[in-house]
């Protein structure tokens, strides 16, 4: 017991060594002191194997019994439909069952999972992933759908496309049409085509930070967190944009930063051209380590009610995550 709280001990420090003093200093703004000392104890441990079953493939029922009967023991996560963590047994034995290897299981953050299931998507529904490589929220969205209606792949990079469509068809995806070039521009060439738009961002990725990968420490700074909030805000607007009106648009990070999460949503809901509402997140979906968003930052509050998004506390099972489903409403 002892040498596990002096091992959570150790990690922490060493997650502060690495952090630079000015991302300590706001970390304990932003979080309470027990989900501070939390998150950074997780940096530096050891996260289990997390997967979902994917629909397209297989059945949650072979699956888990070829996982069983091959020795290995997962268990559900409650909040996470879909979602097993391999309790025994390493990746390597996972990947190297059939389920492993022809795409029946997916492995994938639970946390990350969340934003797919917070689109509430039914068959038939019109579907756009505005930042969508390497494709693991894209593919589960296609899960969702069971492969029908139309969805909508887009990113930036030609080269992440590659890779997401490698996923795409090792998943067994038939409903996807990839589009390349900026997620802004999509909010005139689309405008009012969606049911469901995702925009999960790029961002400074602080809820991901990891020991064993020094330079995501060495990158922080309040230039990028800048620079990354104002192509956000540029995306979430475009977005709104493209979804049809009574429509939802889930916007997401992997991020702390108040700049790219609570101030986004409420510059955005701010504007004049934009009508749209903060929904109450799915009660059901709610992962354990969630809290509510913040209200007020850098001495201001904030002037929409933002209470519906979440943010998702790096834990033993997760990363730290951000998400929020916004309606539009005209
Ligand atoms: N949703 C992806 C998934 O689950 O696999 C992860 C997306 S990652 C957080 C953000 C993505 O945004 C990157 O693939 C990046 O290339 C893309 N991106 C960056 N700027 C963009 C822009 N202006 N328009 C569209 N995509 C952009």
């Amino acid at each position: 017991m002892d040498e596990a709280k002096d091992n959570l001990d150790r990690g922490l420090q060493q997650v502060e060594k690495l952090l630079p003093a000015a991302a300590i200093e706001r970390l304990r703004i932003i979080l309470s002191e027990e989900d501070y000392i939390a998150s950074l104890q997780s940096f530096s441990q050891p996260k289990p194997i997390v997967f979902r079953v994917n629909t397209l493939r297989s059945t949650v029922e072979d699956v888990l019994e070829e996982i069983e009967s091959s020795g290995l023991i997962v268990s559900d996560i409650e909040w996470c439909p879909l979602g097993y963590k391999l309790e025994v047994g390493s990746i390597r034995d996972l990947q190297a069952l059939q389920c492993g290897k022809e795409g029946w299981i997916y492995i994938q953050a639970a946390s990350s999972m969340t934003a797919a299931h917070a689109m509430q998507l039914r068959e038939g529904m019109s579907v756009l992933d505005m930042c969508a490589a390497p494709g693991s929220k894209t593919s589960q969205l296609a899960a969702a759908m069971n492969n029908t209606g139309i969805l909508v792949a887009n990113d930036r990079s030609k080269k992440r496309l590659y890779r997401l469509r490698e996923i795409l068809q090792w998943q067994n995806t038939t409903n996807v049409e990839v589009l390349c070039g900026s997620g802004e521009r999509l909010g005139k060439s689309h405008a009012d085509c969606f049911d469901r738009v995702l925009v999960d961002v790029p961002c400074s990725g602080e809820g991901r930070l990891r020991i064993e990968k020094p330079a995501r420490f060495k990158r922080w700074s309040m230039l990028e967190i800048r620079r990354l909030a104002k192509l956000q805000e540029q995306l979430l607007i475009a977005a709104l944009r493209c979804v049809k009106v009574g429509g939802r648009v889930v916007y997401s990070t992997c991020t702390f930063a108040p700049e790219e999460n609570e101030c986004v949503l409420d510059r955005v809901l701010s504007r004049n051209s934009i009508k749209a509402k903060v929904l109450p997140f799915p009660e059901e979906l709610l992962p354990n380590s969630a809290r509510s968003s913040l209200s007020k930052w850098g001495g201001k509050t904030f002037a929409n009610n933002l209470e519906g998004a979440i943010r998702i506390i790096p834990n033993e099972i997760t990363t730290g995550f951000f998400v929020s489903v916004l309606e539009r409403e005209q």
